[in-house]
Order: structure tokens, then sequence, then C-alpha cells
């Protein structure tokens, strides 16, 4: 047997000799894709409206966490892509431990008009301090460069 091909027999085991490769695909799911379509054409985040108890969901859901009820298209809605830092923290290391040219500042941003937030990098003058309750804007690539994905937020700065 070998990597590619499908168990079709749940009650047979499966088991490889010798190396294993394996490549790892990460799905956006649905909501995720249609999130970031939109972001490849517009300025704006996508967010979803739960239609029973109406909490406002970004990054956008399919269905409502609290009430598990579908959230239908009729319900997405843009908002503005900004909000407000609720946490904040500054790595002066990479991941390998050794020090980073610059600092780089991760939040947590609460986005406007919505219950949600994203993590994104922001860039400001202001570092190694609580920046709580700044107000921030994405900054995103020029759209003839977006991709689709996470990577076209460069980084949210004040405003
Ligand atoms: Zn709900």
């Amino acid at each position: 047997m070998t990597f590619l091909e499908k168990q079709t027999d749940p009650t047979t085991p499966m088991h490889w000799n010798g190396d294993m490769q394996a490549d790892y695909f990460y799905s956006n799911g649905v909501a995720g894709d249609k999130f970031f379509k939109h972001l490849m054409k517009k300025d704006t985040f996508l967010a979803s409206e739960c239609p029973k108890c109406g909490v406002i969901f970004i990054p956008p859901r399919l269905y409502c966490e609290d009430c598990f009820c579908d959230i239908p298209d009729e319900n997405w809605m843009e908002v503005k892509s900004q909000g407000i830092i609720r946490a904040n923290t500054t790595a002066m290391i990479d991941a390998h431990g050794d020090p980073l040219e610059e600092p780089v500042i991760m939040a947590l941003i609460d986005i406007d008009e919505t219950d949600g937030a994203m993590l994104g990098r922001v860039k400001t003058e202001i570092l190694d301090m609580d920046l709580c309750g700044l107000t921030v804007k994405a900054v995103l690539r020029p759209k003839n460069e977006r991709e689709g994905t996470m990577k076209d937020i460069l980084y949210y700065e004040p405003y």
C-alpha cells in the first residue's frame, strides 16, 4: 500500500514500510474561503451575524457556536478592517531563539462592528508597552498582489 491509496475498509489497519513523506494542507474551510476571496477584491473584512442571538462573528462562521443555527448568506456583511487592540506582546527573538532585526508586535484586535477579533502584527514606534485600547487599521497588500491568505494583511497601524 502506498501513502496515496485510500483506506476503504475501516476494519483493516493500514501500515507503511520505510519512510513516509507527508504533505500537509491547511484548508480555510467554506467560511474562510469566502472571507479571503472577499479580501482579494476589497479593503474590508467579511463578518457573519447569527440570525438568532445577533452575535457578529469575525472571522465569519457558517453557524453560530452558541445557538448551533445556520448563518445564511444574507447575514454576511462587510465591516471596516480596523479595530481596537485587546492584548499585545512584543517578540525580540525568532522561533529559533535568534535575535530579530527589529522587534515584532503581535496583537489581538477587536474588530469594529463585530463581536470577534483578529490576530495580527502591529507596526508602531511604541515598543514593549501595553497597547491595549489603541485603535488600529489594517494595511493590506496592493490588490494585484493579494493571494487570498492571511499574508494579504501586512500589518495593522495606529490611526
Ligand atoms: Zn447565535
